[in-house]
């Protein structure tokens, strides 16, 4: 990293998909100083480990493997004047937008930020999240190491591997090993349904004859030097295994797929509002946090399963970065949405009643035939749905257009009757 300016319009913090789309919003907003950190050696996040395909279908309108969907926005920023310092590690963020970054080439370098954008991305929760009893060999790791391993460092983690956690992560790497010829006897998932994308269970395990065993968990692993065997045992519906009716597996690689944690440890540090529920920041319907000028996207605000929904956050959230910098009135909004009958969260947490927004929900449980509502202002039917997958909703300011109150609760409820979706 050598020549970074003393101050620039929009400093971005990660060079993933949200970093990237965030830099091409502040563009379209007509900032035109912008630096992008990353502490990797290139832009691209988490994209660069993923080269199956199944990403851009949304944004780019076409099946693109992670590498290339990190490219094509790569692309997009060619040819104009951005900073981009990789190997290069954001320390701090305060509250006056002075951005301090460590790098191995020019030590410690402060600028000055006239809007951020937080798009650190997500981390893995490992073994001692969940505290699987047993010996600590060697072989037990997250699947999203054991993916680097594979598709980026050309190392096979193992020879027969077992994996715990049906998020998409090892759903992939289920297909990614059997790829690669080595055995896998089963994902285990602890939840009575799967966690990922149900393209992801039949592309990855049904595709393969890998069995998926729900309500089931490591209980134990075994192993000096080496991973040598788990047991596995099934859960009752507290979740507590049935010790009574273990099995034993013999292995060499056990890769835990628990969840992901967003990156929040610089949103901490500046004092960002955060919501318990997603681990990210509380964002306004323009993706700022709780600090003026600081705005956030993608994996850190809330953990997304498909790349094409961060762009569309990150390119919202670096318009309005950009704007802010460039010192545009920012909208108010008068609105705060509360999570009702099973949703778990929503982002962003406030809207207006005078522009349209798109708000993602979690859903805590699987339903089939339900209602989202929205208030008594708005509903629609829908058909399925899961935890694992993110819903979206428009909402238009003509559902908003007799509403006088400050909040509105957002309710996803059976539906009895039969009928057209
Ligand atoms: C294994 C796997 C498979 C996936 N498969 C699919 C799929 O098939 N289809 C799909 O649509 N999506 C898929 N996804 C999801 C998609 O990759 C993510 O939604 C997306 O990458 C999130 O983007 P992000 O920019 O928020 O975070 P990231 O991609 O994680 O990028 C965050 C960046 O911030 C940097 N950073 C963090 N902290 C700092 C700091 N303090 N200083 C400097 N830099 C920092 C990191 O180095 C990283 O480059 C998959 C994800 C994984 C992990």
């Amino acid at each position: 990293m050598t020549g970074l300016s003393v101050r620039y319009d929009v400093v971005i913090v990660g060079g993933g998909p949200a970093g990237m789309s965030a830099a091409i919003g502040a563009l379209e907003a007509g900032a035109d100083r912008l630096l992008i950190v990353d502490r990797e050696i290139e832009v691209g996040g988490i994209l660069n480990q993923c080269i199956h395909n199944g990403f851009g279908l949304h944004h780019f309108g076409e099946e693109l493997t992670g590498p290339e969907y990190a490219s094509r926005l790569l692309e997009e920023l060619v040819g104009h004047e951005i900073d981009i310092a990789t190997d290069s590690y954001v320390l701090d963020v305060d509250a006056l937008r002075t951005v301090t970054i460590a790098s191995p080439s020019t030590g410690i370098t402060r600028v000055q930020a006239g809007a951020v954008v937080l798009a650190m991305g997500a981390r893995e929760r490992t073994r001692g999240a969940i505290r699987i009893p047993g010996t600590r060999p060697a072989g037990v790791m997250t699947a999203g190491l054991a993916q680097k391993f594979v598709n980026q460092l050309g190392y096979l983690p193992g020879r027969r591997a077992v994996i715990l956690g049906s998020g998409d992560i090892g759903l992939i790497m289920a297909r990614r090993l059997a790829l690669e010829d080595i055995e896998v006897p089963g994902v285990f998932e602890l939840m009575p349904h799967a966690n990922g994308l149900t393209r992801n269970i039949v592309q990855c395990l049904h595709d393969f004859d890998i069995p998926l065993h729900l309500s089931t968990t490591v209980v134990g692993i075994e192993g000096r030097d080496r991973v040598e065997a788990v047991t596995v045992a099934p859960v009752d519906d507290q979740l507590q295994p049935d010790l009574s009716r273990t099995e034993r597996i013999e292995c060499d690689t056990l890769l835990v797929s628990i969840g992901l944690i967003p990156e929040n440890e610089l949103s901490a540090k500046l004092g960002l509002r955060l919501d318990p529920t997603t681990g990210g920041p509380i964002v306004s319907s323009t993706m700022e946090t709780s600090r003026d000028g600081v705005f956030a996207a993608g994996n850190v605000v809330h953990i997304h399963d498909l790349v094409d929904f961060v762009s569309e956050e990150a390119l919202l959230a670096g318009r309005c970065a950009g704007e802010f910098a460039t010192g545009s009135a920012r909208p108010a909004d008068n609105i705060h949405l509360v999570p009702g009958a099973n949703v778990a969260s929503i982002v962003p947490h406030t809207i207006s009643s005078d522009r349209e927004h798109t708000v993602y929900l979690r859903v805590r449980r699987s339903m089939e035939r339900s209602w989202l509502r929205l208030g008594d202002v708005y509903e629609k039917r829908l058909r399925y749905v899961v935890p694992a997958e993110m819903v979206s909703l428009k909402v238009r300011p003509r559902f908003l257009e007799h509403f006088h109150g400050d909040s509105l609760r957002i309710d996803i409820e059976p539906r009895d009757e039969q009928g057209d979706e």
